[in-house]
């Protein structure tokens, strides 16, 4: 009988070990996705994600094709959709990946023990992480609150196998598929639709990704990782990752392979290897808390005097704080989907502390505008800077949007590029234009409050409103 291989957050066909197992079997396989936005409790996808996932969905369905098979697609109730499938195609095995996120965990516990009490084999694995969450404990038992000795631990329990080459040929039957044009994942409305064009979802894309970095600028990754201004400071593989259209262990193991070979420095590959770790640290913090994304990991935050404030909270998303560098690092969301580490960790000190909203706000514009949106990186990464989460940048570290900028974007072609109306702002007052005189100001076409914002918040006065509110916090505790 045939067994169905059920497509989730592992859009691809290498180092995939549900599929390889399936293969492995020997059986004729339907390979499925699920569209499900109907079970109660799961996530959807926002705006961005929507984009990539109709790309990354073509993709898959492409190299399926290619391989002489079909991928089939169905969207509904993901138990009811299995059933159906299991039903008209007398498939007696299923075989997936893990997901690590409470709502999903839950509905494959369901389906699982559902399907093996009506004798139909399901078999999962791990394809996302390199080592699961319960996999990495203290001597104690339980899991590492903080990143440093979780990783030091982690690195030593992976089991670092070969990964598992791409399969060129599957086969199986024909399956009634809907049409990814019905699922109106790409949207049409806002600008930015057309301004991803920079992104190629998909495994192809992930794995060119993946060699162009590593045959070039990992090696002084560990200097100019906070370097927005230049290209390719960074990988730019999280939303190939967190699509699962690469698996972390073929990054684990190319990385390992070059600094081997002698062509990838230990101390960038290892730095490199070290964020990707902190992924595997958010993914095990949302394991054990499951309401990460709205919930204070640390409890002390229930009383952090937040404010109300939909003017700033929407010029905070537009980039129309009067900061260039929030600014930038917001337009660069909206316009490519993606978002510098640094300028995120800046944009989000911002939000939470000039402008002391909640850290969920920004949360959920996240989800709806990163390509990389990810459960358990935006939530943790939200709380570690909002100082509320494990392991977190201290509350009191207020970064300064000024001093940031004239460091990391020292150039300005960062800002220059984000926020053209300031290009003719001489350096000294690119980060800061309220500083640049009248002369200045008009020389360079701008006139604050009308082509560029003022500033929404001293930024001293805006800084100590923070620190005041979290000495509050410290006094209830
Ligand atoms: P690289 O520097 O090339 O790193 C390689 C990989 O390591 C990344 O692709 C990512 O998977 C992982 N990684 C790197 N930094 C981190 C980190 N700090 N935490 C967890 N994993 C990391 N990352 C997401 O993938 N999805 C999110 O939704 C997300 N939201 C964030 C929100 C805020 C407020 C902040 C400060 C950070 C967030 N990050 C998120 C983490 C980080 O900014 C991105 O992973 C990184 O910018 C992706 O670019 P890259 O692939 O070029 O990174």
């Amino acid at each position: 009988a045939p067994a169905i291989v059920w497509f989730r957050e592992d859009l691809r066909l290498s180092d995939n070990p549900a599929l390889h197992a399936a293969v492995a079997s020997h059986r004729p396989l339907i390979l499925l996705y699920i569209h499900d936005e109907e079970t109660d409790g799961l996530r959807h996808h926002g705006g961005a994600s929507k984009w990539w996932l109709d790309k990354s969905l073509r993709a898959l369905a492409g190299d399926i094709e290619a391989a002489g098979a079909q991928l089939t697609l169905r969207s509904g109730k993901s138990n009811e959709v299995l059933d159906a499938v299991l039903n008209v195609t007398g498939a007696d095995a299923v075989f997936w990946n893990r997901r690590y996120d409470k709502p999903e965990r839950d509905l494959d516990a369901r389906i699982k023990a559902d399907l093996t009490e009506r004798r139909i084999d399901v078999t999962s694995y791990n394809g996302r992480l390199l080592n699961e969450p319960w996999a990495v404990e203290t001597n104690a038992g339980g899991y590492y609150k903080v990143f440093t000795p979780y990783w030091k631990q982690a690195r030593q329990c992976i089991n670092a196998r070969d990964t598992y080459g791409r399969h060129k040929t599957l086969n199986g039957p024909d399956v009634d598929s809907e049409s990814l044009d019905d699922w109106g994942l790409h949207p049409t409305k806002p600008d930015w639709s057309t301004g991803f064009d920079d992104w190629t979802p998909g495994e192809d894309g992930a794995l060119a990704r993946l060699k162009e970095f590593l045959d070039g600028p990992i090696n002084g990754y560990k200097d100019n990782r906070d370097r927005p201004d230049l290209d390719w400071s960074t990988s730019g593989l999280s939303p190939h990752l967190r699509f699962g259209e690469i698996g972390p262990l073929q990054i684990w193991r190319a990385v390992h392979a070059g600094m081997e070979a002698g062509n990838i420095h230990e101390k960038d590959g290892m730095h490199f290897l070290s964020e990707v770790g902190w992924r595997e640290f958010s993914h095990t913090l949302l394991y054990y808390n499951p309401d990460l994304a709205t919930e204070n990991y640390n409890d002390s935050f229930q009383h952090m005097p937040w404010r109300t404030d939909e003017t700033a909270l929407d010029a905070w998303k537009k980039g129309q704080t009067g900061y260039p560098m929030v600014d930038a690092g917001m337009r660069q969301l909206w316009q490519t989907g993606w978002m510098h580490n640094r300028v995120r960790m800046i944009v989000a000190s911002f939000l939470t502390k000039h402008l002391l909203l909640p850290w969920q706000e920004g949360e959920k514009w996240f989800w709806d505008t990163l390509v990389d949106a990810d459960p358990a990186n935006n939530s943790a990464s939200w709380q570690w800077t909002a100082g509320s989460g494990a392991d977190a940048a201290p509350y009191f570290r207020v970064f300064n949007p000024i001093s940031q900028g004239t460091k990391f974007d020292e150039s300005g072609d960062y800002v220059r590029r984000f926020c053209p109306e300031l290009k003719d702002l001489p350096d000294k007052y690119l980060h800061a234009p309220w500083e640049a005189d009248k002369a200045t100001l008009k020389k360079a076409g701008i006139t604050l409050g009308e082509t560029y914002p003022k500033p929404i918040v001293d930024h001293s006065a805006a800084r100590q409103r923070a620190l005041d509110a979290y000495d509050t916090l410290k006094e209830k505790r």
